[in-house]
């Protein structure tokens, strides 16, 4: 063998033996994911519940800390109005500043975690480096809309129109009920917040990062927090996961509708806040948070990936 190379190997050999085995690792750590302030991740509906909200971003937390993120996964009721899951997620955030000492926080929600991080922003801008919406319904939902239409009767699953009786199903399959069973009774609220009226009412209240046309983007920077946003249009992007079918069946409600191209239950227009990162990443709602399980398209960039793309964005921006 050449003495170079012998050299080389004996040294690597020494270097692993005598180095502990984390300090050895981080030789091959990057501070890829290293953001100046922490990030706080604001699940949405919960009620994909058969997940479970801790493990509701799956391997994403770890992904992010790997290379050098602090994160933290904050838990509030998996159905309420904005206004109280804003107000309950304020607390936690809150009490990340305080045992953190961070001066502020980069704030990641969602779903409906898109209404909860701009309650939050909205209310202490100034403990906020940056608030980003994934797959959030920012103008509200269509299926929402039809869920509530439906859920009036009140007994969901009761005899309706094919699609209807499809996007109900469908839904109440993702929430973890059968069909025909009743919502709880906090799930009104939550609907009623993620309805096309229910968010234009919060949207006039928390203004920041909305954007003013049908589908542009909206202010990048907001009383000093700045605002991003990406959501999916796919639809059947894994046969192996079970939930892929359910979402399809809760995107016709979408049909014919002028945002039409959605994730199952966010149009690709509505999911825009801020600067859009993209708005048409080929996943459905739940492939955004890679579930179940990792179960997404093998055809499209990986969420994990996504998320330390996102969180090396933040990074570089200085946030
Ligand atoms: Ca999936």
């Amino acid at each position: 063998m050449n003495r170079k190379i012998s050299l080389l190997l004996a040294s690597i050999f020494a270097l692993v033996i005598s180095t502990p085995s984390h300090a050895f690792w981080s030789l091959f750590n990057s501070s890829y994911t290293k953001t100046k302030y922490p990030i706080v991740l604001a699940h949405g509906m919960a009620g994909f519940d058969n997940i479970g909200p801790l493990d509701y971003w799956y391997q994403i937390p770890n992904e992010l800390r790997k290379d050098g993120a602090k994160v933290f996964v904050t838990q509030v009721s998996s159905f309420e109005s904005s206004e109280v899951r804003g107000e309950q997620l304020l607390r936690q955030v809150e009490e990340i500043l305080a045992i953190t000492g961070a001066a502020k926080v980069n704030l990641i929600g969602h779903s409906h975690g898109n209404q909860s991080i701009r309650y939050v922003a909205g209310v202490i801008p100034h403990r906020i480096a940056s608030a980003t919406s994934v797959g959030g319904p920012t103008k509200g939902s269509p299926a929402a809309d039809l869920i509530m239409q439906a859920s009036e009767l009140p007994v969901i699953g009761s005899p309706a129109t094919g699609l209807l009786t499809s996007v109900v199903d469908g839904f109440g399959w993702l929430l973890g009920f059968g069909a025909g069973e009743k919502l709880p009774q906090d799930s009104y609220a939550g609907l009623q917040s993620l309805t096309t009226a229910g968010a234009t009412a919060f949207n006039a209240k928390f203004p920041a990062g909305v954007p003013t046309t049908a589908c542009g983007e909206g202010a990048y920077s907001v009383n000093g927090v700045r605002y991003f946003s990406w959501g999916g249009t796919g639809t059947m992007t894994n046969l192996l996961d079970p939930s892929a079918y359910a979402m399809a069946a809760v995107g016709l409600s979408f049909v014919g509708k002028a945002d039409s191209q959605n994730d199952g239950l966010v149009g690709r227009c509505s999911s825009r806040l801020g600067k859009v990162i993209r708005d048409n990443y080929y996943m459905d709602h739940l492939d955004e948070v890679n579930q179940i399980l990792g179960l997404v398209s093998i055809f499209e960039a990986n969420p994990k990936s996504v998320f330390r793309q996102h969180a090396n964005r933040l990074k570089n921006a200085g946030l």
